[in-house]
């Protein structure tokens, strides 16, 4: 599609690759079938073509802006545009620009402004955030109902293997997955464990950045992103890591693109280029470490202390956006799970998202109830025992009304060898 982006904008970082992926959008519109938000609305603006329509239109300068927050807001960067697009187009990553150009081109209204405010300034510091959740949880008897079930009970790590073998991986420190389950983290780590590898947490590292990141706080983001690689590169400069494992899908594709969100940051660039190749989601790393084939893998699952005789009945695995659409590492999580035994229902429009999207279910919650709902209604239709995911948003988003259990699927799998509560 051919595009002229107005002098005004043509001194910003990011206009060359805005325009280039504008480019390469040839308008076919295949991306429509498979958009969440076009199939619950049926309005052009609310698909990829529509919305790559209105960032063009806002780079030319031909439009005021207001019109294209609106449905970029309604967008859920769940990227299965760019797995349906046959062009190839970087639909996020031109998102992610357009987002952070209107942020500073058309400052939003007060309240919108402090509700964004203080999501960024809660929910990337787990401190900060844990210290709300505590006081949360302690005062869950006398809320609400409908507030009651969003904040989850507390669960106990369990115990944390020690740093014992030669083999090293990094694993991010997070933001809120470690307030809410810590027990996911430690479950992939005694996993690790038993397979001879120690996995160590930089105690400077902290949030990926992704949170500031989608809400349009790029520059925000970018200090989270350098403090991470000021702690990791330590580590791997020494060489005395040899991948750095996402147990949430989301903070795995965004660490995976720090060599393109800091490609233009003198001192950084390169290391992060570095960094983003050893990134690893927990599922594909571990499946590597299982051997090739079902027989070795269950082999290699029976040697860790899996009970192979134990029925195990159904379980339906919630395969997040950012696992298929951000990394494109499907089937990996499924392999492992068909490797215990277990019995691994179908699931209908497994490609559309939960709706959960990190901030996204509490700023367009109509939307994200909606979606919720329909795929609450594929995942339980054959009875699962419980449903199983990969990211801690979609996890704690469908928990919220899922008539079974919603668990990480490591956090189940160190259950089934190891025992524990946690499942
Ligand atoms: S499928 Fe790709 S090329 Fe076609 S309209 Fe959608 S984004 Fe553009
Ligand atoms: S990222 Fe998801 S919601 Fe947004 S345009 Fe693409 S398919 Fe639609």
């Amino acid at each position: 599609m051919e595009t002229h982006i107005a002098d005004r904008f043509k001194t910003l970082a990011s206009a060359a690759d805005m325009e280039s992926v504008l480019r390469s959008c040839v308008h076919c519109g295949f991306c429509l079938a498979t958009c969440p938000t076009y199939q619950l609305l049926g309005d052009e603006r609310d698909s990829p073509r529509g919305r790559i329509y209105l960032i063009k239109s806002l780079v030319e300068g031909k439009a005021d802006g207001k019109e294209t927050r609106f449905h970029l807001d309604r967008c859920l960067t769940c990227r299965s545009c760019e797995t349906t697009c046959p062009s190839g187009v970087q639909y996020a990553q031109l998102l992610g620009d357009a987002r952070e150009l209107m942020e500073q081109a058309l400052p939003r209204p007060f309240p919108d402004k402090v509700v964004r405010f203080g999501l960024k300034r809660l929910l990337s510091h787990p401190r900060r955030f844990g210290w709300v959740m505590g006081l949360a949880r302690a005062m869950r008897p006398l809320l609400p109902a409908g507030l009651r079930d969003k904040i989850p009970a507390s669960v106990a790590a369990g115990v944390l293997p020690a740093p014992r073998h030669a083999r090293r991986v990094l694993f991010l420190a997070g933001c809120v997955q470690p307030v809410l389950r810590p027990s996911i983290q430690a479950a992939a780590m005694r996993l690790l464990d038993g397979l001879g590898i120690s996995g160590v947490v930089a105690p400077a590292a902290g949030c990926c950045g992704a949170l500031n990141h989608h809400l349009g706080d790029g520059a925000a983001a970018l200090v989270q992103m350098k403090a991470n690689i000021d702690a990791w590169w330590p580590y791997v400069e020494a060489g005395s890591v040899e991948a750095i494992i996402a147990t949430a899908s989301a903070c795995g594709v965004e660490l995976r693109d720090y060599g393109h969100a800091l490609r233009h940051e003198e001192g950084y660039a390169e290391r992060a280029r570095r960094l983003s190749e050893l990134v690893r989601d927990v599922g594909e790393f571990l499946c590597d470490e299982l051997g090739h084939g079902i027989d070795e893998r269950r082999l290699a699952l029976q040697s860790l202390g899996l009970d192979l005789t134990r029925e195990r009945g159904k379980v339906a695995f919630h395969a997040p956006c950012t696992l298929q659409h951000g990394l494109r590492r499907q089937g990996r999580v499924e392999d492992i799970l068909r490797a215990t035994g277990v019995e691994l229902v179908p699931v209908d429009e497994a490609h559309l998202c939960c709706g959960s999207a990190g901030t996204y279910s509490l700023l367009q919650p109509d939307l994200s109830t909606q979606l919720r709902a329909r795929k609450l209604s594929h995942l339980q239709s054959s009875g699962p025992a419980y449903i199983l995911s990969a990211n801690i948003g979609c996890q704690m988003h469908l928990a919220e009304a899922a008539e079974v259990p919603v668990r990480h699927w490591v956090e189940w799998l160190d259950a089934q060898i190891h025992g524990g509560t946690s499942c």
